[in-house]
């Protein structure tokens, strides 16, 4: 009945398409309200909440620290037309962070900050192409889609996209830099920039291999070229110094998202101060928009990064919660004498339907049983759990999440495996 309302007024019944259902088979769950680690129907039925909204929501739904006392930044107006100094003060608590954002601009969606630090790149070197990983999402402008994974993974990701574009890039596989020599080789004069998310969240989790990101920081070097981070995922999820800090590489140029905003919509690109010089009014290269540095959203972000800042606990926790998921599904993966790799890294959990080591690629993940996890998506959904309906997305573990929650995921778990 919802379903049928949604598909009469939104297009394809949703606003994203991995909230569609299709890729577990449908029907899409809607969803009518949220609290802490829970999402609610209109049934008033409860699940636990394993998308935490594809990433943002650090601290759960409804963190006391985020929904209090919004009339009063309300009462300040929501967005105002000119610079500002909370903005400025946000940019100056973000660089603190990663140094390596020397300047910065705000935007408002992931999609935004990557569309615009690949202009940036492309200004600065004055180049057009840009090489890209399979299976990673940066987004859904035009460059970012060919070989895209989350939701963008099947051949419904080709329409609307100009040949032109897809001349100007190059995908290897993640993991793989002589799948990446083999794409520059000879043409080391054209590349404007290298893209990567550092840590791979939309193919599943997939962490990179000692070496590789050193490996392109070394390649874009020596081509001219820019390194480009996208740290939408990583940024915060991972720490206040995001992959970034963890890696101990400097990007050129770097994508926030959706983590700061704690569930409003704010995002950011910036880095080296003569790449972003290319940005008018100082260069000859525009971006803009009336919702960068949106006061409300600003105010969002620097909660999220007080209470990140104030309880380094958060993440320690957050990480044990993780664990503890990660560990019953290995138990009971063993007990069943069930081969797949479980791979959780700070709040993140995954595993795929296919036996064998933990993926590395692209490649790796197109090889998971998407029936076995469609299957297992709508047992759990039965049993309170809410998934993630696309096998190429992650379980986000929050602060709000709690260890009976956990209990209850993993008794489901046992009942909603594939039988052998
Ligand atoms: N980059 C990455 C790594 C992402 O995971 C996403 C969204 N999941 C984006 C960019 C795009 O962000 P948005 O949906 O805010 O446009």
């Amino acid at each position: 009945m919802q379903i049928e309302r949604a598909r009469a007024v939104l297009a394809g019944g949703c606003d994203s398409p991995v909230r569609s259902a299709w890729s577990v088979g449908g029907p899409m769950f809607v969803q009518a309200s949220a609290q802490g680690a829970y999402a609610f129907d209109d049934a008033g039925r409860r699940y636990i909440d394993y998308i935490m909204a594809y990433g943002p929501l650090l601290f759960g739904h409804t963190h006391p620290a985020l929904v209090t006392g919004l009339d009063s930044l309300a009462r300040g107006g929501f967005v105002w037309g000119s610079t500002h100094l909370e903005e400025v003060r946000l940019a100056e608590r973000v660089r603190a962070h990663l140094p390596s954002m020397q300047r910065m601009r705000f935007v408002t969606s992931g999609t935004e900050a990557m569309m615009s630090a690949v202009r940036v790149a492309r200004a600065f070197t004055r180049r057009s192409r840009v090489l890209k990983f399979g299976g990673s999402y940066h987004g859904h402008f035009d460059l970012a889609l060919p070989d895209a994974g989350a939701s963008a993974e099947s051949a419904g990701a080709s329409g609307g996209i100009p040949d032109g574009v897809r001349r100007d890039v190059d995908v290897a596989r993640y993991n793989d830099l002589d799948s990446v020599d083999a794409r520059i080789d000879g043409r080391e004069s054209e590349l404007a920039a290298i893209v990567v998310e550092p840590f791979c969240a939309n193919m599943g989790f997939v962490p990179p291999e000692p070496g590789f990101l050193e490996g392109l920081r070394e390649r874009a070097r020596r081509c001219g070229a820019l390194l480009i981070f996208d740290e939408v995922i990583t940024w915060l999820r991972f720490g206040l110094e995001g992959a970034q800090g963890r890696v101990g590489i400097a990007p050129d140029l770097t994508a926030l998202g959706k983590v700061m905003g704690g569930g409003v919509p704010i995002a950011a690109f910036g880095g080296r101060e003569d790449v972003m010089a290319t940005l008018a009014p100082s260069g000859d290269t525009f971006t803009g928009g009336t919702h960068g540095g949106n006061p409300f959203c600003v105010a969002m972000a620097h909660r999220v990064l007080d209470l990140l800042e104030n309880h380094p606990e958060y993440y320690a926790a957050m990480r044990s919660l993780a664990e503890l998921l990660a560990g019953g599904i290995r138990n009971i993966f063993a007990q069943r004498d069930l081969h797949y790799a479980v791979v959780q890294q700070e709040s993140i959990v995954d595993f795929k339907f296919h036996a064998g080591a933990a993926n590395q690629n692209y490649d790796d993940a197109r090889r998971a049983d998407l029936r076995a996890y469609a299957a297992y998506y709508h047992h759990m959904l039965e049993r309170g759990i809410l998934l993630p309906p696309s096998q190429n997305e992650v379980m986000f573990v929050s602060t709000a999440h709690a260890p009976g929650d956990i209990d209850e995921t993993l008794t489901a778990l046992e009942h909603s495996l594939p039988q052998q």
